[in-house]
């Protein structure tokens, strides 16, 4: 099965909330013919379309194809947190990695959300950036590690824009009983996700790149220059950068093995007016909670509520996707039992088995950078960047995410999906007891 066509018609992006409310740049026509480039990006998400921007500002000439459209996959469909940190939490990458290694990742990270912030000032881009993120505890017994996990941050790396929550201010914050504590990071924030795809879009054309859509990658023959052919088109390219992420498929299997799809759903509610959405959430903060199958959610420009979770582990969308999410937003929320679901779609984003990105040579000229685990709004768009820096002979950035090391998911492609739904179920389970 093709997850680019499981759920999705070609170039037609979800009837989600985004897709109603941003408005992208006209069409980009099909690659056709023999074409050639130095650098071509497959995959016109965060990761391919931040790479294009940063190439094209080197002075590269860039082809970037997309199998459907601009902003088309995660990216356009996203919660919009754009989080601080990786991730994997900084004590699980320090153990994993070492103190320094991690703390180098740390500081990556950190320039992952400011350069999120940088491109969106910098190029007065109407997506806007909303200050904050919660992070809410659903069980008693998490709050005190949320708590040492904020001092932590601040005593081994200095980092003073997070602290603790307790239950009371919880609540205050947050209109609903479900949580204990938690932390507030007012570093991360939150963004339109799509409107912020179609600005960088509009600024790859700007900076010359030939944006190619409705244009699926059906080969990539690893040679140099590398050969990538369409339906309708052979290019030719010195170099190549896979930004697929959990639409890749079978286009690469050294990168499959690592990344595997996964698929979340989000809906949005009708418009609750502006007393009742500040009930929900006080201060406009995005909230994210401590389940295994994590709910997510915040206001959106019209005062609706954006709530992503539900589980579901087929490859194909569960065909009502809004009763699906209902549920647990119903949990957190009772409150709106009454309230209509105006919008209600699924994304496929790609996981990896320690839940770090995937950054990988696959040869000297084809680099892949996915696998970004459900945390990739402002890692995805520094990753397409130190892609372009790597291409350009700067590949200390490139390099040090390449170096942590991705675990193959056992069984390969051909088994990593059915082991990990059972895996999944496993862990869910345990969510509900
Ligand atoms: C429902 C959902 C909620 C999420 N919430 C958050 C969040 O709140 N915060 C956060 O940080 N992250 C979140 N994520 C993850 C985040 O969206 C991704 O990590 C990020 O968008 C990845 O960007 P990307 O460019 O690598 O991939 P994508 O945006 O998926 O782009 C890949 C593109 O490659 C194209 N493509 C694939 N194969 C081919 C081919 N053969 N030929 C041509 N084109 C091809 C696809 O059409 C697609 O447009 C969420 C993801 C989902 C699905």
């Amino acid at each position: 099965m093709d997850i680019l066509t499981a759920n999705d018609t070609v170039g037609q992006y979800p009837k989600s909330w985004y897709a109603a409310t941003a408005s992208g740049p006209a069409p980009f026509k099909a690659a056709q013919g023999a074409l050639s480039c130095d650098v071509c990006i497959v995959g016109a998400g965060f990761t391919g379309l931040s790479a294009a921007v940063h190439l094209a500002d080197k002075g590269y000439d860039v082809i970037l194809l997309d199998a459907h459209r601009v902003g088309f996959g995660a990216s356009g469909r996203n919660g919009g947190q754009v989080g601080t940190g990786q991730r994997l939490d900084q004590r699980a990458l320090e153990r994993l990695v070492g103190p320094d290694h991690a703390r180098a990742l740390w500081d990556l990270a950190l320039d992952a959300v400011q350069l999120v912030r940088d491109l969106i000032h910098d190029n007065a881009m109407d997506c806007g950036f909303s200050k904050g993120i919660i992070h809410a505890d659903h069980r008693k017994h998490l709050v005190p590690a949320s708590r040492a996990y904020a001092e932590h941050l601040g005593h081994v790396y200095g980092y003073q824009k997070i602290r603790a929550l307790g239950q009371d201010e919880m609540r205050h914050l947050v209109g609903s009983d479900a949580y204990f504590g938690g932390t507030l990071d007012t570093g991360g924030g939150h963004i339109h996700p799509l409107g912020f795809a179609f600005c960088l879009a509009r600024l790859a054309e700007k900076r010359g790149v030939r944006i190619f859509e409705r244009s699926k990658v059906r080969e990539l023959v690893e040679d140099s220059p590398a050969i990538v052919r369409t339906e309708q088109s052979e290019i030719h390219s010195e170099h190549v950068v896979l930004a697929c992420n959990g639409y890749l498929g079978n286009l690469n299997k050294q990168v499959a093995n690592r990344v595997m799809p996964i698929n979340n759903f989000i809906v949005a509610t009708e418009p609750l007016g502006d007393a009742a959405a500040k009930a929900l959430i006080r201060d406009n903060h995005a909230v994210a909670d401590s389940k295994f199958v994590i709910n997510y959610f915040r206001l959106t420009s019209d005062n609706r509520l954006l709530f992503g979770g539900g589980e579901s582990y087929g490859y194909r969308f569960p065909r009502d996707i809004a009763a699906l999410v209902r549920k647990p937003m119903l949990e957190i929320f009772p409150r709106l039992k009454d309230t209509k679901i105006d919008y209600s779609w699924g994304g496929t984003l790609a996981i990896t088995m320690n839940r770090m990105p995937h950054f990988a040579r696959i040869r000297g000229n084809i680099l892949s950078a996915s696998g970004y685990s459900g945390h990739g709004v402002a890692l995805a768009t520094l990753g397409g960047k130190i892609a372009a820096e790597a291409i350009a002979g700067q590949a200390e950035r490139f390099d040090l995410m390449a170096s942590v090391p991705t675990p193959r998911f056992p069984g390969g492609v051909a088994l990593r999906w059915p082991l990990l739904v059972l895996a999944m179920a496993w862990f869910s389970l345990r969510d509900h007891l």
